[in-house]
């Protein structure tokens, strides 16, 4: 039984203790979110003893980690990738665990090369692959290139856009300038970073790009999908789908959630997993309001956006094929016409 107070201490049903509720109760948390931060912390809590509740707004776990099944094999619509194959990344003991295999991409270098250009071919606009020579050796001139905007930073306390960087830096090296499939090559490997950052490279900050720490190990493609991992670490949990929290109560005895329906959850504390675009459109109320240092980084850091399009084909489609279906899907064109 729950000493059902609300969070100022005022009883808000009666209840009767008896000996056997007398005993100290467990510590209580409510978990916000029921992505793979959520569902671990609830895990966490739970083994250590605590009662937990985990409020997921969705139909489904796992937020933006979502395997599709419906091709007859597993696709990951969000993430895919375990960056950092090594004994030290959470995840590691889980996957071996559940034997899951796992493709190796590439290796510890950059970021920016997290798979590998043996399984890509790159096209022009003629259908004609470019040779991967070319694409190895322009891949070489781009890492030049971001070695003189490393320069850059010892030469000026003010940050500047990866892109305005790069724009001086070939100012200054025009020997580093690529002409014609070169340079569309070069493009590419200028997008492979956008893409990695979810943002233009006008976005990209020359000073901080590089400073995420990663894992050792290298990159490898969970080739089965991420799903069995997250349904292993939800395996028990109270979970709660269609549950949208719209206000966060924060008082002496604890905290009171609140979702859309109007439903009050009450627990010592809450840990808060939605993503930081749900904090930043102010979609949860806040009592008292949060500390102002927070609201300012909430709306100081950006968020990008990142989609995936996955496309079957029933025989294996020629490359002119392919290239129509990608440009009608740019165009907002049905695939069949
Ligand atoms: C297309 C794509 C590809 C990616 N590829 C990789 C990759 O290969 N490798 C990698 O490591 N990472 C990748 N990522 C990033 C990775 O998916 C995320 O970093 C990670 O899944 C975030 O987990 P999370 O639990 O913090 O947030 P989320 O997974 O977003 O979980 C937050 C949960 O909160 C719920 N929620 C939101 N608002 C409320 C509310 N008001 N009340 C209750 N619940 C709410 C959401 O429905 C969601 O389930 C990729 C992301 C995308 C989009």
């Amino acid at each position: 039984m729950e000493n059902r107070c609300d969070i100022n201490g005022v009883k808000k049903a009666s209840y009767y203790l008896n000996a056997e509720e007398q005993r100290p109760r467990s510590p209580s948390a409510i978990v916000i979110g029921g992505g793979f931060a959520g569902i671990a912390a609830a895990y966490a809590l739970k083994n250590a003893s605590f009662k937990v509740v985990l409020l997921e707004s969705r139909d489904r776990i796992g937020g933006r980690v979502y395997t599709d099944y419906s091709f007859g094999f597993p696709v990951d619509m969000g993430a895919a990738w375990l960056h950092g194959v090594c004994k030290e990344n959470p995840l590691a003991p889980w996957i071996g665990r559940l034997g899951l295999p796992i493709y190796r991409t590439s290796g510890d270098n950059s970021v920016l090369f997290d798979h590998d250009l043996e399984s890509y071919a790159l096209f022009d606009a003629d259908g004609r692959q470019v040779p991967q020579e070319l694409v190895q050796k322009v891949g070489e001139v781009f890492e030049s290139i971001l070695e003189e905007t490393d320069k850059l930073r010892h030469e000026t306390s003010e940050d500047m856009s990866i892109a305005q960087a790069i724009t001086l830096v070939l100012e200054r090296h025009p020997d580093l300038r690529q002409e014609g499939v070169a340079n569309n090559v070069l493009q590419w490997y200028l997008c492979r970073m956008e893409g990695w950052f979810a943002t233009d490279a006008n976005n990209i900050s020359v000073k901080n790009w590089d400073k995420e720490v990663l894992l050792p190990g290298g990159h490898g493609l969970m080739v089965r999908g991420y799903r069995p991992v997250i349904n292993t670490l939800a395996k028990g949990l109270d979970i709660r789908l269609h549950h949208q929290v719209t206000k966060i109560v924060r008082g002496k005895k604890g905290v009171e959630v609140t979702v859309s329906s109007g439903k009050a959850f009450f627990a010592d504390a809450a840990i808060i997993t939605v993503p930081l675009g749900v904090l930043k459109a102010k979609s949860i109320k806040f009592e008292p309001r949060l500390p102002e240092w927070k609201e300012e980084a909430i709306d100081g850091i950006g968020v990008g956006t990142e989609n995936k399009i996955v496309l079957h084909f029933n025989k294996v489609a020629s490359l002119m094929i392919l290239r129509k279906c990608l440009t009608r899907l740019l165009l907002n064109l049905p695939l069949v016409s």
